[in-house]
């Protein structure tokens, strides 16, 4: 059986480790459209910590070849669904069984003047990361375009290069949507005590250069702040526009089944690239392990398995800036009708609990997480918590007092 993957990042590399566990003779070609092997892209921040390429790479790279897993540094540029082939950049053309597209998201652009300037990067790739990392002398004033997770990571990440850092956010708060208006506070007041400029209600207007190198951004209301380096966070899209002709997008979506699935025989699709159908709702992955956890089961089916993927309740802990978070449960629709949100606030955390007819559905912790697998399991168990909400975060209370 020949298995071709496209794309080698946590979908890719785990979908080719699960193929050569279920099916140890058949041929594997991954195709790696980054000249790096196969790294953790959620642990990218370690860069600016000086931390080794090789830290950030789960498997040394000769992993690979002895597992006879076999990777072309090659991008797909098209796929022929009735020859079952797919057109390389490099002019080859790979010939496949069972396909796994699985090219993730790339960062949104702008499509503003300067672009291209030297100075001027996204922040995605482990490339990204070094270049970003190797400028770091030479920079006196930064601009990252984008007040979300990622700036906001990117934001905390150059600290301790000295640099005068400003961020422009679109809207009127940063840490959006992890957090509302309500919930920021926290992350401003932690960017202020830093030294890090905010502006709200700003874009990128321009990037502007001398001859070749950014010298300055200016921003949508005409202001212009000097910069040496800029860095562009506003947010990815899925990687899937090579698949224009093929007939697999919807709407420009490549959707799949639970078994993640195409709508064509033997191609399945996993990670940031696909949304998995599911009744009415389409569902985006956007997280690590959820990538890898559905890779895992596009591969088994691909080895002709059955397996199903199951919408595990979304456990996020991460940080803003310097907040650490734990996000559980659905969190895009929390304003919708029929929600409750009660708030909590100390001087350190702000906590937010999504009440559905009494069942708490989704909560953000902020500041502090300390009671995040209590309410990780009293929203898996979609416990009726509304009357007990005064002794919700108190320690000292029994987690079967709720139940
Ligand atoms: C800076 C950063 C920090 C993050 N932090 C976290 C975190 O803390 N926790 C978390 O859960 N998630 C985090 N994420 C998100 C997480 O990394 C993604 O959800 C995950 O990487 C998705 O995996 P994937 O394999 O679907 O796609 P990707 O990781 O996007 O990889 C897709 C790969 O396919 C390649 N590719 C694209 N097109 C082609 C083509 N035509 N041919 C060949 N190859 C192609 C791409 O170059 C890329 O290497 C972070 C993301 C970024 C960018």
């Amino acid at each position: 059986m020949k298995y071709l993957i496209i794309g080698f990042s946590a979908a890719g590399a785990n979908a080719a480790e699960t193929i050569r566990r279920l099916d140890p003779d058949g041929e594997i070609i991954v195709l790696n459209g980054e000249s790096r092997s196969f790294y953790l892209r959620l642990d990218l921040e370690g860069i600016f910590q000086g931390k080794p390429v090789e830290q950030l790479m789960p498997r040394p790279p000769e992993y690979w070849p002895e597992k006879g897993i076999n990777v072309r540094l090659d991008r797909a540029v098209g796929i022929d669904l009735k020859k079952r082939q797919v057109a390389a950049q490099s002019g080859g053309i790979y010939g496949y069984d069972r396909l796994l597209i699985a090219t993730g998201a790339r960062p949104r652009k702008l499509d503003v003047p300067g672009c291209d300037l030297a100075g001027v990067f996204h922040y995605h790739t482990l490339d990204d990361a070094l270049a970003i990392y190797d400028s770091r002398a030479r920079v006196r004033h930064a601009v990252i375009v984008g007040g979300g997770i990622l700036g906001l990571e990117l934001a905390h990440a150059v600290l301790t290069f000295g640099w005068k850092v400003t961020i422009l956010v679109r809207g009127s708060h940063a840490g959006s949507p992890i957090v509302d208006l309500s919930g920021s506070e926290l992350v401003l007041a932690s960017l202020q005590r830093a030294g890090v400029g905010v502006l709200f209600h700003e874009q990128a207007a321009a990037f502007e250069g001398d001859s070749r190198h950014l010298c300055a951004v200016r921003a949508t209301s005409g202001k212009t702040l000097d910069a040496d380096l800029a860095a562009i966070c506003v947010g990815v899209e899925p990687d899937v526009s090579f698949l224009q002709d093929t007939g697999l997008l919807t709407d420009g979506k490549l959707i799949v089944d639970g078994k993640m699935q195409t709508a064509a025989a033997d191609v399945f699709a996993a990670g940031d690239a696909a949304l998995v159908r599911r009744g009415e709702k389409l569902v985006g992955c956007n997280m690590w392990n959820v990538a890898s956890a559905q890779a895992r089961v596009a591969a088994s089916n691909m080895c002709g398995m059955k397996a199903e993927w199951r919408e595990d309740v979304l456990y996020n802990l991460d940080s803003l800036f310097d907040q650490e978070f734990a996000l559980i449960g659905p969190w895009d629709d929390r304003r919708l009708s029929g929600r409750a949100i009660h708030e909590f606030r100390t001087e350190n955390a702000y906590r937010a609990l999504v009440m559905r007819d009494g069942v708490l559905e989704s909560a953000l912790l902020l500041g502090d997480r300390t009671h995040d697998r209590r309410i990780r399991k009293l929203i898996t168990q979609k416990a009726r918590v509304e009357e007990k909400l005064d002794r919700i975060f108190d320690p000292d209370t029994p987690p079967d007092y709720f139940i």
